[in-house]
């Protein structure tokens, strides 16, 4: 097939490589004309770790190499009281996330796609989707026109404007959450961060997150800091300056003194908002969504970039079988929509549940409940083990069977 693909991010360059690899004839377009290794730390889960594996060993070894294994999650109150805490051992021994810095992932999709039968078009910024027959042909603002392709993916992140074109046809909800995050990732050169994500909560309208993050894309050993804040309190916050802030970053966790140092400015945080997108399947004919574009969701469960490398593993397979002479593969994008469903809507819904409870303006009474039932779900056997599972990226229902553990736990496969 002659495959075009919007967006040269974690789903766009995984699908790139899945799918030239298939023997397709594979396009990228990318808006970004000079894309940077640039981003705040995330965790790959072991599904990540394992889509990621089956799509590209030599990526997967890089990208694992240059990560800080995460063996458990902790988030406590400031009084240091307990609302979950949890290790991937728990499930397997040996079973670890890694924390990686978002550019480091990058680079290695990008340099893997550069490297691969890809046409890549950066800077090219596609913003409509044109029937031509069977077929789409994509536009630019200024008219230009590329394609037409058998199949488009439309990968193009969270703030996708091509999901506009086909919302009526697939009924996409997209709904703005009033609180996002600032971030910022400090040298940790002693690794005071540990192998834990952690994280403080102080009622609903204060959280704070560390994560260790591996070496950044020059080398140096970080650690990611992650404050929540509503969206129209960032500028009041900046004009505040940073020493009250600090102050309250110490008290929660007195020994992220050192990272500290490294922020001098109220602007080297950069402020990130969320959005929910949902849509009731991911396809159309001869058209396909992945990643953020299809199903972007607040980054409370950190599952994100793992849905991505995901969707691009199953949209892989479900292509497979797909003759070059067949017309448009719709059948199969069908399957693709069918096989992602469970695990997709598992995870946009425990966000859209679990964000109010650490993110919103529920403050101390919805705070107080939230440590309440949380602490008390830590230590009942079959929550907890939800918790883990939920954490490990493989749930797909609540009384649903999970994705097996077995093809994911291969520790010294996915981790070197
Ligand atoms: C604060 C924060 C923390 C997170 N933590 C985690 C975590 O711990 N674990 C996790 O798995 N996920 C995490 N995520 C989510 C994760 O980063 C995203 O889900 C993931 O990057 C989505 O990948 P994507 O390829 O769908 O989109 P993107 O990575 O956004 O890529 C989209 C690409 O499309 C390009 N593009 C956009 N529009 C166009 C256009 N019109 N034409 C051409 N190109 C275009 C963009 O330039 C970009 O390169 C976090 C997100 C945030 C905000």
């Amino acid at each position: 097939m002659d495959v075009g693909i919007i967006g040269c991010g974690t789903a766009g360059a995984a699908s790139a490589l899945a799918l030239s690899r298939a023997g397709h004839r594979v396009t990228v377009y990318e808006r970004v004309p000079a894309p940077a290794a640039i981003g705040a730390g995330l965790v790959l889960q072991p599904t990540g770790l394992w889509a990621l594996a089956r799509l590209d060993p030599a990526v997967h070894a890089e990208v694992a190499a240059a990560g800080a294994p995460i063996t458990a999650l902790r988030c406590e109150t400031p009084r240091r009281r307990t609302l979950v805490d949890v290790s991937y051992a728990e499930v397997a021994p040996g079973l670890c996330g890694l924390g990686i810095h978002r550019g480091v992932l990058f680079r290695a999709l990008f340099r893997a796609v550069q490297a691969a039968p890809v046409t890549l078009r950066l800077g090219v910024h596609i913003d409509t989707l044109v029937p031509d027959g069977a077929r789409h042909a994509l536009t630019t603002p200024d008219g230009e026109r590329h394609g037409p392709h058998d199949l488009v993916i439309v990968a193009d992140g969270a703030r996708s404007s091509l999901r506009d074109d086909t919302q009526r046809a697939l009924h996409t909800r997209i709904t703005e959450y009033a609180w996002g995050a600032l971030w910022f990732v400090a040298p940790d050169p002693d690794g005071v961060l540990g192998t834990r994500l952690h994280q403080i909560a102080d009622g609903t309208r204060r959280l704070l997150g560390l994560l260790p993050t591996g070496q950044d894309p020059d080398g140096a050993r970080v650690g990611s800091i992650f404050w929540s804040i509503r969206g129209d309190r960032v500028d009041a916050w900046r004009a505040a300056g940073l020493a009250p802030w600090k102050a309250d970053v110490v008290r929660y966790a007195p020994w992220t003194a050192p990272l500290l140092t490294s922020i001098e400015r109220p602007e080297q945080l950069i402020y990130t908002s969320y959005r929910h997108v949902s849509m009731p399947r991911w396809h159309l004919p001869g058209v396909v969504y992945l990643g953020d574009a299809a199903h972007a969701m607040s980054p409370q469960l950190g599952q994100g970039a793992n849905l991505a490398l995901f969707d691009a593993m199953v949209l892989a397979d479900c292509l497979a079988d797909v003759r070059p002479d067949a017309p448009p593969p719709l059948a199969a994008l069908a399957r693709y929509s069918a096989q992602r469903l469970r695990h997709l809507r598992y995870y946009q819904r425990m966000t859209r549940l679990l964000t109010p409870l650490f993110q919103s303006d529920g403050g101390r009474v919805l705070g107080a409940l939230r440590d309440l039932s949380m602490a008390l779900a830590c230590k009942i056997g079959p929550l907890r083990r939800m918790m883990v599972t939920t954490v490990l990226g493989i749930k797909r229902g609540v009384l649903r069977r999970s994705l097996p553990l077995g093809p994911l736990y291969d520790p010294p496969r996915l981790l070197p």
